[in-house]
């Protein structure tokens, strides 16, 4: 509807809207989607959401699918922004704490939105055929929006993906194949098939338009916050899609005069035993290197080389945040102080916020009566397994 074209994240070289496309022609990196923003901001105010749908879609002026007929959702987006004050109580600095519930997605995590976008993007195109490399939760999200789309869906999984991720994608009608790997090494086996296979790659940053509904999570927090940002963002960082839609999405939002120029420190968090982004980060690099033996029960956070490494970087530097990793034996504990403390289940991904923060306090990075967001992206429904 509104998107001008699509521009490398690195080089700046520009693609044409309209077409199939993966990663930059020229250097191989990701592609962002870029909009008439003055445009978009003619018919989307802020004002008008309030009557607009409690799905991600109410921000479709900023959103890559040109027809309604071709937006294939399952009402995706507009997750809680949950207060939690208990938990902020029992912290040695009082906060203002929320955590938004990405559980509460179609498909128990906030894969959902990107695969809402990219499926969308993929039927107005004419695709028929997906395929993705996955951790986990990314492949129960495309099985299902592949299979309300009606396409054919094509899963590689590492064989000790949750159990929960593996039955919803064969009971949502996709073909599964477990490897004896990492997700790197689907990734791989997706790119040797997929010419031959004619399947469409909708790997995460490999494909344009999942960044695109991740970063709805920012529209909604600035909605939800009355648009003011919150000091702080703790983001559980696998492929960092959210964290780096998010930082687009405040541009965005500036360049529509929602917004002013304060953003959020933003800070990416890894779990120790896979944790690329914070040794990049902590060395002073803008790219990070493979995490070699990675393993770590938030499957979600077990992506040991990010595509979008150096856009994870650029925006936790620019923000004055930081990369923290926590230990998996601190993050499946901080399940249940949250759970007991909140209500909400937490995939063991989100839990890894509060261990963090804990942190941040330590340091004295976190003042008292900040703002404080911690993602909770999926659902510890998924992950039994996990907990005794
Ligand atoms: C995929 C996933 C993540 C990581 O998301 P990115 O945006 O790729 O960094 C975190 N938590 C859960 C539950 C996930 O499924
Ligand atoms: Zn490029």
């Amino acid at each position: 509807m509104n998107v001008t074209h699509l521009e490398c994240s690195l080089c700046g070289l520009r693609h044409e809207a309209g077409r199939l496309h993966n990663l930059c022609v020229e250097c191989g990196k990701p592609l962002l989607v870029r909009y008439d923003l003055e445009k978009a901001a003619a018919s989307l105010t802020r004002d008008g959401l309030r009557t607009r749908e409690a799905t991600l879609w109410r921000y479709r002026e900023v959103l890559p699918v040109d027809e309604p007929e071709n937006i294939v959702s399952l009402g995706e987006g507009m997750t809680p922004l949950i207060s939690a004050d208990k938990l902020a109580d029992s912290l040695p600095v009082k906060t203002r704490l929320f955590i938004k519930d990405e559980g509460q997605n179609p498909t128990q995590s906030f894969k959902a939105r990107g695969m809402t976008a990219a499926i969308s993007m993929a039927k107005q195109l004419g695709v028929k055929k997906v395929a993705v490399p996955s951790a986990g939760n990314a492949a129960g999200a495309m099985a299902a929006y592949a299979a309300r789309a009606g396409m054919e869906a094509y899963i590689f999984m590492p064989a000790d993906t949750p159990r929960a991720n593996i039955v919803e994608c064969a009971q949502t009608g996709a073909n599964v194949t477990l490897v004896d790997g990492l997700i790197t090494d689907c990734g791989k086996i997706v790119a040797e098939q997929k010419e031959a296979e004619g399947w469409f790659d909708v790997s995460t940053l490999k494909e344009p338009y999942r960044v695109e509904g991740k970063k709805t999570m920012g529209y909604e927090l600035a909605e939800q916050l009355g648009w003011e940002l919150p000091d702080v963002i703790l983001y559980p960082t696998g492929g960092g899609t959210g964290l780096i839609g998010m930082w687009k999405a405040f541009d965005e939002m500036e360049q529509m005069g929602w917004i002013g120029p304060k953003r959020p420190r933003m800070i990416s968090v890894q779990s120790a035993t896979c944790a690329p982004i914070v040794r990049a980060y902590e060395q002073g690099e803008r790219f990070a290197a493979e995490f070699e033996n990675a393993s770590t029960v938030a499957s979600g956070l077990r992506v040991p080389k990010a595509i979008g490494d150096f856009l994870i970087l650029d925006a936790v530097r620019a923000s004055g945040g930081t990369a923290i990793a926590v230990t998996d034996d601190e993050l499946t504990k901080a399940v249940a102080e949250i759970g007991a403390a909140t209500g909400i289940f937490a995939a063991p991904e989100g839990a890894a916020c509060l261990p963090a923060l804990k942190m941040l306090i330590a340091d004295g990075a976190v003042q008292t009566g900040e703002t404080v967001v911690m993602f909770n992206t999926g659902s510890g429904v998924k992950y039994l397994e996990a907990f005794p």
